[in-house]
């Protein structure tokens, strides 16, 4: 490491911090504990491992008793028969709960994940407008007619709901993730079993709570806390839930997507991704170089659409990368309660080590660390901003998701290049161009493979637009219209007017 980073230690954190808050699951509208009693502590990573929240260890049984809940409120309760304006009117009151709980589900996002309280509050008042618009399209959602079959004929396509979905999360954005995705399904008319993350279960339960409050019916939204195998997989393996909808690594991912294919269920699935940040030289630098150290700080660099690849063009390079260690060096991290941190905590010591790993195989393998590249020793598990040059594609850095604050730098001379570069990973998730040529940025993004981009920003986002994977990045997509679509069947009618045309006329 050649220069330290700015890093703040803990203040006041331990008088904010308060007693663990114990959660119950919220199953057919009940708040229950696991029938074992077993329950999973929370420690947070960004205070000393301090136990912030306990939520109970669902089993199987646990899971299908959900299911069923949510069956039933499917099969027989009035939400799938409500019109669009009745289910509108309660998410929209969900949307004001969560506006008026913000602070608490902003608290405890900060202290369960280890993110800054600032970023949590950000993201707590964005997920509220996504139930908004979700909202608002639920009285917008329409099929299509086909009267131009002939006049003998109409054709109808109708929109139903395609039943019960099973939604899993990651530990990053717990309650980002489950709000691009519960009030879609829910929209449509389906209902819910969401499991969240081990680590990050809080917010989950608080969200299904304050659905309960707004009005939903009992069922229609349930929330089971526990660990992947049993509570996630028997969401994808009992035949009772008509889609599994996942969200984090290739690894449970593709594994969810067997047990679904051989049980034809619908899957949709947001996976890992190693966005390439493309910085031509004609670009504003200034906002280049702090969208480039956003891009792959923010959350800690924990974050599926980070831009953790930074190819920039030869010429600017040096101005470039020194713009980027100058705000390296100045970007506060450390205490999560802090409200001056950028940069929170890593999500479990596993993690950072995980973290580290990469760190050292880059390396090994000849790549240059100009900035941070180890651990924070303080007062939570915090990784030091780290920016490598000199890497080769073919490197491990180049390559894989470290899920870490940890850019990869590699140069090039013409925009064909960049593409190719941007192009050879495996993963298509997201992708940002830096140039203030928007023609050249345009034909650039157009040809790169991935399927959330942006010109001039990074990790923008908004309801309106779809989210969603090419290649190993996943299947489907979320957000804006299209996202409707994933929890919708189409059924297409024929209407025959007069007598039907004779096949045997006997
Ligand atoms: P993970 O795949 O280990 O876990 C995700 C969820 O799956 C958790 O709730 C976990 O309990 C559950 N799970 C684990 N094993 C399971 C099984 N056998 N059956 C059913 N469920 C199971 O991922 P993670 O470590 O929580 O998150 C990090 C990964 O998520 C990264 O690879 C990241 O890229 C990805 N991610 C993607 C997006 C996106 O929108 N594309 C968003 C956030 C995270």
């Amino acid at each position: 490491m050649s220069q330290q980073s700015s890093y703040i230690r803990p203040d006041l954190a331990d008088a904010r911090l308060a007693a663990p808050r114990r959660y119950r699951m919220v199953v057919g509208g009940k708040s229950v504990d696991a029938q074992s009693g077993k329950l999973i502590e929370r420690e947070s990573p960004g205070h000393n491992g301090k136990i912030v929240g306990i939520w109970p260890e669902a089993s199987a049984d646990d899971v299908k008793l959900a299911i069923g809940a949510a069956r039933e409120a499917f099969d027989n309760g009035p939400w799938p028969l409500m019109s669009g304006a009745e289910r509108s009117t309660i998410m929209l009151r969900v949307a004001d709960r969560i506006v008026a709980r913000a602070d608490e589900l902003a608290l405890a996002e900060c202290l369960e994940v280890g993110k800054p309280i600032t970023q949590a509050k950000g993201e707590i008042l964005y997920c509220a407008d996504l139930w908004t618009y979700a909202a608002g399209q639920a009285r917008a959602l329409e099929g299509q007619s086909h009267n131009a079959i002939g006049d003998d004929r109409l054709g109808l396509v109708l929109r139903e709901p395609i039943g019960v979905v099973g939604i899993i999360t990651p530990w990053n954005f717990p309650f980002i993730i489950a709000s691009e995705r519960v009030p879609w399904a829910i929209g449509v008319g389906c209902t819910v079993v969401l499991k969240p993350s081990e680590l990050t279960s809080g917010t989950s339960i608080m969200m299904a709570e304050l659905a309960l409050e707004a009005g939903l019916p009992e069922g229609v939204f349930n929330v089971v806390t526990g660990y992947g195998d049993p509570a996630g997989q028997t969401l994808a393996e009992d035949p009772r839930t008509d889609m599994i909808a996942f969200t984090g690594s290739v690894r449970v991912g593709s594994h969810l997507a067997e047990i679904a294919a051989r049980q034809v269920k619908r899957v949709g699935l947001e996976l890992g991704g190693k966005g390439p940040q493309i910085v031509f030289a004609d670009a504003d630098l200034d906002a280049a170089a702090d969208g480039i150290a956003y891009g792959v700080y923010h959350n800690a660099g924990q974050c599926c659409i980070s831009g953790s690849r930074l190819l920039v063009h030869e010429d600017i390079r040096d101005d470039l990368l020194a713009r980027v260690l100058d705000i390296s060096r100045r970007v506060p991290f450390g205490d999560p309660l802090n409200e001056r941190t950028k940069i929170g905590a890593m999500i479990s010591r596993q993690h950072l080590q995980k973290v580290d790993g990469y760190v050292r195989a880059g390396q090994s393998e000849g790549a240059e660390v100009l900035i941070g590249g180890a651990a924070e020793s303080g007062d939570g598990l915090f990784f030091q901003p780290t920016v490598f040059a000199g890497v080769r594609p073919e490197m491990s850095i180049a390559r894989e998701e470290i899920f870490g604050p940890v850019l990869s730098t590699i140069g090039f001379r013409t925009a064909d290049e960049a593409v190719a570069l941007a192009n050879d990973s495996e993963y298509g998730l997201s992708a940002s161009v830096w140039s203030t040529n928007l023609e050249n940025a345009m034909q650039t993004i157009r040809r790169v493979r991935a399927g959330r981009c942006w010109i001039n920003s990074v990790i923008d986002g908004t309801a309106e637009l779809p989210i969603g994977g090419y290649k190993k990045s996943g299947v489907g997509r979320e957000l804006g219209r299209y996202g409707f679509d994933e929890y919708s069947q189409f059924k297409g009618i024929h209407v025959t007017f007069g007598k039907p045309p004779v096949w045997f006329g006997g």
